[in-house]
């Protein structure tokens, strides 16, 4: 048999493994050396029919916003289009971008893959599903199956944890939030329920700690942080805030010099504060996980059958995530996997 790819084509990152000789998936580098590609496009303008993927489009963010299309995954199986420098793009020419860099990255580094099975959230309309099927063959990757984002994670830690039993899925990445409750049985995975959100993620709370910094700003000149006369622009503060919000994930308090146009600031951050801020956030993840919870119930599944919380994507790497959850079920997340590679 070939070669065999995992792709998660995620809404703000993306990953692809391989099963190696011994069937287990590794998750391979790009050619930046990173295990996840930011699922961004850009095309720059002073390089003609050019375009760029990853963290670098990423970056282009901080120099010409018009020029990068980013969290396409919202849209998929829609007709909305993004048009930039007069030329439509739709959700899957820019996913197809996208899944061909992660393919052509990792055959560089392991050679020819043969197929792949690419991931898609629970809740995708079947028409999201098709365009994300198409998006890949656009890419020129044969695929084999499309499986749920859940389904592969559950498996992932099915496989290296020694579960079995019914699951809580708690899937919290950067634009969206996902919640499913399932049963796991080797490796057969059936998923109960899933519920989610397509507007509670990492971003929003990088939203909540820019919008602090601009405050603090605007205290203390009296102007505002984001303006016409500031070449740093609203992506710049997203990206400190970003490094704000991961440093609190590891320590109590964190120091930052934010520089604008009237002078720099130094604010100090705590992890207590920042946990009262995003407070409202978590509760309402934790609202979705009632919904799940009741929908699983007239399945004849309760609270006290889930064996298990598997803690999917970046933001769970936030220990507020972790110290809900123990509170709610009365036992500790699985952790030991990584939660931003599992799905893939
Ligand atoms: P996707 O939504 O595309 O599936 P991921 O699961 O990779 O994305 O999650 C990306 C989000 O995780 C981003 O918002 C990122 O800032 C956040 N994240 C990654 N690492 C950390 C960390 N150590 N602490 C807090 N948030 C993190
Ligand atoms: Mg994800």
């Amino acid at each position: 048999m070939g070669k065999v790819a995992g792709i998660d084509l995620g809404t703000t990152f993306s990953a692809i493994s391989i099963l190696n000789e011994n069937g287990k998936p590794e998750i391979i580098k790009n050619n930046e050396g990173s295990y996840l590609t930011a699922s961004v496009v850009a095309f720059p303008s002073d390089q003609e029919g050019i375009c760029i993927v990853g963290e670098m489009a990423r970056d282009h963010l901080e120099l010409e916003p018009n020029r990068v299309i980013k969290e396409v995954k919202r849209d998929m199986g829609t007709d909305k289009t993004y048009s930039l420098a007069g030329t439509e793009h739709t959700p899957q020419g820019i996913s197809s971008i996208i899944l061909k860099k992660l393919f052509k990255d990792a055959e560089k580094q392991v050679g020819k893959i043969d197929s792949a099975v690419v991931t898609v959230p629970a809740n995708f309309r079947e028409q999201a599903r098709q365009s994300t099927l198409k998006a890949a063959e656009e890419a020129g990757i044969n695929v084999q199956f499309i499986i749920d984002e859940p389904t592969a994670a559950a498996l992932h830690y099915a496989t290296s944890n020694k579960i079995s039993g019914t699951v809580m899925i708690y899937d919290l990445g950067g634009g969206t939030f996902d919640v499913t409750i399932a049963t796991v049985l080797g490796k057969d995975i059936k998923v109960i329920t899933s519920v989610g959100s397509q507007n509670t993620g990492g971003t929003d709370i990088d939203k909540i700690l820019l919008d602090k910094i601009k405050k603090n700003y605007k205290e203390k000149f009296n102007s505002d942080l984001v303006s016409s006369n500031n070449d740093r622009n609203e992506f710049y503060y997203t990206n400190e805030s970003e490094k704000i919000k991961k440093a609190l994930s590891v320590k109590e308090k964190h120091k930052a010099i934010i520089k604008g146009n009237e002078g720099a600031i130094t604010i100090e951050f705590t992890k207590e504060e920042f946990e009262r801020d995003i407070g409202t956030l978590i509760a309402d993840t934790e609202g979705l996980i009632e919904e799940a919870l009741d929908e699983a119930k007239d399945k004849g599944i309760k609270i006290d059958d889930i064996k298990n919380i598997l803690l999917v994507g970046g933001s769970t790497r936030i220990p507020a995530v972790s110290k809900m959850l123990k509170k709610k079920f009365n036992k500790d997340p699985l952790t030991g996997v990584n939660v931003d590679e599992a799905i893939a």
